[in-house]
């Protein structure tokens, strides 16, 4: 499978602690304006003048998160900051700083550790934040990383979980269930590898569901697009855990109900053609998948005609009284709750 091809080793004991902070971190760049002292300190100044700050860590654990037999280091570096900004956005706020903090055990050469670092290097460049600190210890196990990112609001655009009001319009950006499909497929091809390990795996036909599972992007350009729009929403959330659990987790907050609809579900095709061929409901992945980071908002209906027809947004339903509960109307227009199952909990089954 995806192997590291590098034969050079260093050890990382032959840099030590500080050795390999200030080999992996002299050459960072600081880009924003609100970063006042980056690395090197005992921690990082930033000023944000009148806006208001959000913060949000996420842990990511191997063997639980993430699984090196498939995931090369340097896409496990970008998507641990992906899966924070993705958070980020769904304040509606821009993201300016992240820290990152990493257990690595003795099994790791230097090189690997470099790889991982040309992931965070390359989403902290392609998205505009600066790394400006962190933490480095060893772990006797896997590997472990910590990402806490920071983002900077005007106070009266920030968008919480809590806003949503009956009639609102439910919107998804792009398209679900990819992430979870790429999965599918690159599990399955850990499978034959264990058994032939010279069988190269044909990964073509899943070229955009296996990289939304390897290589994610948060939403940054929505949050453009909205300003761009004028359109603020009046609730949001990044879809980590699937999209049934995050309209629960609106709902909840807003204390409203929802109707989404089954034949409005964004799919990409090859997502379609995966689930035909996994003998898997593509809407059932699509609720419950998970890892999309897509961005779930509702907004008013006064707004509908300034999003109608954008490619990027899509109508899957609407919100209504806490009363009238949950639903999915299928494409049989029958009404079926909706439950959350975290994406670990399908990957049990
Ligand atoms: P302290 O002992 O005060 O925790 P460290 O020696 O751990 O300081 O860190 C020194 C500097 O390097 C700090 O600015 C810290 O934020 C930064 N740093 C440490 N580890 C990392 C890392 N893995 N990635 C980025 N910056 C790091
Ligand atoms: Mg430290």
């Amino acid at each position: 499978m995806i192997e590291d091809k590098n034969q050079q080793r260093t050890a990382l004991s032959d840099l030590g602690e500080f050795g390999l902070i200030d080999h992996l971190t002299k050459h960072f760049q600081i880009t924003q304006k609100s970063t006042v002292k980056g690395i090197g300190d005992d921690a990082a100044v930033l000023d944000f003048k009148s806006k208001q700050i959000v913060v949000t860590t996420d842990l990511l654990v191997e063997h639980v998160h993430f699984d090196l037999s498939y995931m090369p280091l340097k896409h496990l570096g970008y998507k641990a900051i992906m899966v924070n900004l993705s958070d980020v956005y769904a304040m509606n706020a821009t993201a300016t700083q992240v820290t990152i903090a990493i257990a690595v055990s003795n099994r790791f050469p230097l090189e690997a550790i470099e790889e991982l670092y040309t992931g965070f290097e390359a989403a902290a460049h392609m998205y505009g934040v600066d790394i400006v600190g962190g933490d480095t210890t060893s772990s006797t196990t896997g590997l472990i990383i910590s990402v806490t990112a920071i983002g900077e609001v005007d106070k009266k655009d920030v968008v919480y979980r809590s806003g949503a009001k009956p009639n609102d319009l439910l919107v998804v950006t792009g398209d679900l269930g990819a992430a979870y499909m790429g999965f599918q497929v690159l599990q399955r091809e850990k499978e034959v590898f264990k058994v032939n390990p010279n069988n190269q795996p044909d990964l073509d036909p899943y070229t955009y569901i296996v990289e939304r599972q390897l290589k994610p992007e948060a939403r940054k350009d929505i949050v453009k697009l909205l300003k761009d729009l004028q359109v603020k929403p009046t609730s949001m959330i990044d879809i980590s855990d699937g999209l049934s659990s995050e309209i629960i987790h609106l709902c909840k907050q807003s204390d409203v109900g929802a109707e989404l609809y089954e034949n409005k579900i964004p799919l990409d095709p090859q997502v379609i053609s995966t689930c035909e061929e996994f003998n898997l409901d593509s809407t059932t992945i699509a609720l419950n998948g998970g890892e999309d980071y897509e961005l779930l908002m509702t907004i008013s209906q006064e707004d509908f005609p300034k999003i109608k027809g954008n490619p990027n947004l899509t109508v899957i339903g609407y919100m209504t009284e806490k009363e009238k509960g949950m639903h999915l109307v299928t494409r049989g227009e029958t009404l079926v709750p909706l439950i959350a199952k975290g994406w670990n909990a399908l990957k049990d089954q």
